[in-house]
């Protein structure tokens, strides 16, 4: 499994390879993931400790974000979206001067073409599996075929967490509140008198 590790406030800090059946409790930049030998002395501060526990499922699906302990995760095409908007509009700026030179089916033909390179790019693109709260991502691993994607509504909780937060401490009250507060709320039945 590839991690791609962010820290709380969504920065991109390193890319590590860890052994799903024997994942490491702290990674360093620069490679493997580091045995848990506490003993070893810090280097650099830039160790990263992972939790595990109840991370990965009986089939290494992930369930929780193995760097913040959140528990809402979405799965994403690992499309380079850069690239494909580049392709799309060179070739729309391109077909463009066709057609004014007359060069309808030409046109047509790259237009066509790209069309069918997009389409091939995203059949053949893996997917990967992203942290709603620090945005890290995973790859080479197992994904759940109906793994749910983005939603704007959880994304939306997440980004209030972070606008609120201010230095990342106040993620950790949102993150709990997801249990049951909706149920104990009383429903507005006698607004209608
Ligand atoms: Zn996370």
């Amino acid at each position: 499994m590839r991690i791609d590790v962010r820290n709380t406030q969504r920065e991109r800090l390193f890319t590590v390879d860890v052994d799903p059946d024997n994942p490491p409790a702290v990674v360093r930049p620069g490679g493997a993931g580091v045995e848990t030998d506490k003993s070893e002395p810090v280097r650099d501060g830039k160790e990263v400790y992972l939790n595990w526990e109840q991370a990965v499922d009986d089939q290494g699906h992930l369930r929780r974000c193995p760097v913040c302990s959140c528990r809402e995760l979405f799965a994403r095409k690992d499309f380079p979206q850069v690239t494909g908007f580049l392709i799309v509009v060179g070739a729309a700026i391109v077909a463009m001067g066709m057609f004014g030179a007359g060069w309808v089916v030409e046109a047509f033909v790259v237009l066509g073409a790209v069309a069918v390179i997009d389409a091939a790019i995203f059949i053949f693109t893996k997917r990967c599996v992203v942290c709603y709260r620090c945005r890290s991502e995973f790859r080479d691993l197992p994904i759940r075929r109906d793994h749910p994607t983005w939603e704007l509504s959880i994304g939306e909780k997440y980004r209030q967490v972070e606008e609120s937060a201010d230095g990342g401490q106040g993620a950790d009250a949102a993150e709990s509140d997801d249990s049951d507060d909706d149920t104990t709320r009383p429903a507005p039945m006698d607004s209608s008198r």
